[in-house]
């Protein structure tokens, strides 16, 4: 048996995505291109939405889409504390506000129910400076759209959807990317799809594509590929704004075509890897496999969260390690950062259920270049492991 330790996660990289990579380097064109152009069209009619931007990063994808529904000084979005920092970085980017809705301790999105609850309060004491929601599909399993969606709009508030782990994913049979106002995914390099580093902003709303497209490259109404290749006025371009530097490479877009191509592959390969982890650690005492809750709909499995007693997680990461298997937690709820509990006075209890869901969370390496004999090494490792535990 092949003992090398085994990585939490790993990009799959073909030979295709090399190719055009090295075909890029060799046309002499690198960045923002022909290749950016056609990944945002077919991404567009992957995902069925109107409007597709490609971007350096979700995190930049965030900041476009707070910046374009006209996040400003003093505002307040609603969000989860259970996520990356990106989420909530961005709003402070705009001089605005997180105010945090505790999730399901099960799925680690958003309560719904509690949603309705903190929504109300943040208008009572904020009025019409409360402005946006912003859901973290947690793992690529859907928040629950259909509620989030009510909630916003009837009280007049815009939602930017935290998709860097959800594609391909779908609430109620539609694809996330055609629910919400904006929705933004990630390219990042342990995300479903990979190009190094980037992201697609998508909307179905023309204004706020338009506000996009140029707070994406320094507010240039025209970008530099439509520049270079206009018959007339090359030289040409105005300043309409001071846009941001967020424009995706044609480096990044060559991977990102073919991997976008292999995406339904990808997911159908993760998926079968989640069932055969749910198999094998469902009857574990003391052990939660991951809840779905809508098991019609498609889930991408960026993560496999399982949860455990609290007191066996940290040891039990350890010993996985023993047994030469890198695993993770996701998340470190926000409200324990430094930052954000110095900034607005949080402890644990402020977001109890993220901070239980947290001690008891770990992730399994869960991704398409792992083998059924890998993955059989994680399963016996997490077996072994816990029984050390449950005696
Ligand atoms: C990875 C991630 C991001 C940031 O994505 P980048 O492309 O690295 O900027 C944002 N939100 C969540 C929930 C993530 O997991």
């Amino acid at each position: 048996m092949d003992n090398a330790f085994l990585p939490f996660a790993l990009p799959e990289i073909g030979q295709e995505e090399i190719d055009e990579v090295v075909d890029s380097m060799k046309s002499g064109w690198i960045t923002t291109g022909p290749k950016a152009a056609r990944f945002e069209k077919e991404f567009a009619s992957y995902i069925g939405c109107k409007h597709a931007f490609a971007v350096n990063s979700a995190t930049s994808g965030l900041h476009l889409a707070l910046e374009a529904i006209g996040i400003g000084r003093g505002d307040k979005v609603i969000t989860t504390p259970y996520t990356f920092t990106a989420t909530s970085e961005v709003i402070r980017y705009l001089d605005a506000d997180p105010i945090y809705c505790d999730v399901d301790e099960r799925t680690c999105n958003m309560d719904v129910d509690l949603l309705e609850k903190v929504v109300a309060q943040a208008i009572q004491e904020h009025g019409a400076k409360v402005k946006a929601i912003m859901p973290v599909h947690f793992a690529g399993q859907a928040c629950d759209m259909a509620r989030i969606m009510d909630i916003a709009r009837s009280n007049g508030l815009r939602v930017v959807e935290d998709a860097a782990h959800s594609l391909p994913t779908t609430f109620d049979g539609k694809m996330v990317g055609t629910i919400g106002d904006v929705t933004v995914f990630s390219f990042y390099a342990t995300k479903t799809i990979a190009t190094a580093e980037g992201g697609m902003v998508v909307t179905e709303n023309d204004e706020l594509a338009k506000r996009i497209k140029i707070m994406r490259l320094h507010g240039f109404n025209r970008d530099a590929w439509d520049r270079y290749n206009s018959p007339k006025a090359a030289w040409y371009y105005e300043i309409v704004a001071p846009g941001y530097k967020y424009n995706m490479p044609d480096m990044a877009a060559a991977m990102g075509i073919h991997q976008l191509a292999k995406c339904d592959a990808f997911a159908a390969k993760r998926t079968a890897m989640a069932h055969r982890y749910n198999e094998a650690f469902k009857h574990l005492e003391g052990v939660r496999i991951p809840h779905v809750e809508r098991p019609s709909d498609r889930h991408a499995w960026h993560l496999y969260a399982i949860q455990m007693q609290s007191e066996w997680r940290d040891a039990f990461f350890d010993r996985m390690k023993d047994f030469g298997i890198g695993c993770s937690v996701h998340f470190i709820p926000l409200h324990l950062q430094p930052y954000w509990r110095d900034r607005y006075g949080f402890t644990p209890e402020s977001f109890p259920r993220a901070f239980a869901a947290f001690k008891r969370e770990l992730s399994l390496p869960i991704y398409t270049k792992m083998t059924d004999a890998e993955q059989t090494r994680v399963i016996e490792a997490f077996k072994s492991v816990h029984a050390e535990f449950a005696r």
